[in-house]
């Protein structure tokens, strides 16, 4: 089964993610569990945790259908000790959420170098931060998300995220999500045919497929390689439609959140219902 959707907006309470993932027909949904422009933010209210889970429950969604973000502000691969710190406390925080709000994991960029230290320096680093976090919290995978490359960012090579994994003690709770927009514009080919399955032949030999958590569904503005991260809506970008009619139509991505990240969210509906079209009859 495939379990599409979008990240939707929690303004006003987490409890309201999984109200406005139902209003648009989502079969999964992202979050942001806090301000995602702030180191921190006040703790979830008793209130808000509960009706989170009741309209988790009502709408039906399990934690394998949600894939929540941690901030953007956080940087795990952070050259410098005090920001470092602060990165680790706030991402430490970022997963207690999770914890309480019964979810299974949490999604993140792996991090910069800053062009302070070197690539490997600073994968070392994002390991030994996912280590010191997944010893204080339980239950909770963290989730690597793959990244276009702009600037200092590491992540948009399957080898760093493998690096990554192969330092963290407890590979039961560590993932990686796959966004396809950041891999293309990372390099990989995923449009046509050939690409794909080499992408995802190479992903299972880097990495491999039992890490995979969740997907980012997005189409891309920019083109190949081009190390730039701007999503677009589906068949609007430069990776066209045919890839996510591969993706529909592929077991590999049964069972997991397929989140939509694409721009303009008044699309999302339609796009939900049109991917969901692709599916061929006899393959779900
Ligand atoms: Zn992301
Ligand atoms: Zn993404």
């Amino acid at each position: 089964m495939k379990y599409l959707g979008a990240h939707v907006s929690a303004s006003g309470g987490v409890e309201n993610a999984p109200v406005n993932a139902n209003n648009i027909g989502a079969r999964a949904f992202a979050l942001f569990t806090k301000n995602q422009r702030q180191w921190f933010s006040n703790p979830l209210t008793k209130a808000s945790i509960k009706q989170f889970r009741e309209n988790c429950e009502k709408f039906d969604y399990q934690p394998f259908q949600i894939l929540p973000h941690d901030s953007y502000l956080i940087n795990l691969g952070h050259p410098e000790k005090e920001p470092l710190e602060k990165s680790r406390k706030s991402f430490l925080d970022e997963m207690q959420r999770c914890e309480q709000l019964g979810l299974d994991r949490l999604n993140f960029h792996p991090g910069s170098h800053l062009k302070q230290i070197g690539e490997e320096e600073s994968l070392k680093i994002i390991a030994e931060s996912i280590n010191i976090v997944l010893d204080k919290t339980k239950g909770v995978t963290a989730v690597i998300e793959n990244t276009a490359g702009q600037g200092s960012n590491l992540g948009y090579k399957f080898e760093h995220l493998s690096f990554i994994i192969e330092k963290v003690e407890d590979k039961s709770r560590v993932g990686v999500c796959i966004d396809t927009c950041h891999a293309y514009t990372s390099g990989y080919n995923l449009k046509t045919t050939d690409g794909f399955t080499e992408t995802f032949r190479q992903f299972e030999k880097i990495i491999g497929l039992k890490y995979l958590r969740g997907m980012h569904i997005n189409d891309s503005k920019k083109e190949l390689a081009t190390r730039v991260d701007r999503h677009e809506n589906i068949g609007k970008g430069f990776l066209g439609e045919d890839v996510f009619m591969m993706l529909m139509n592929d077991v590999r991505f049964d069972n997991m959140p397929l989140i939509l990240e694409t721009p303009d969210e008044s699309l999302w509906e339609e796009e939900i219902r049109r991917l969901y079209a692709l599916v061929k009859k006899g393959t779900d």
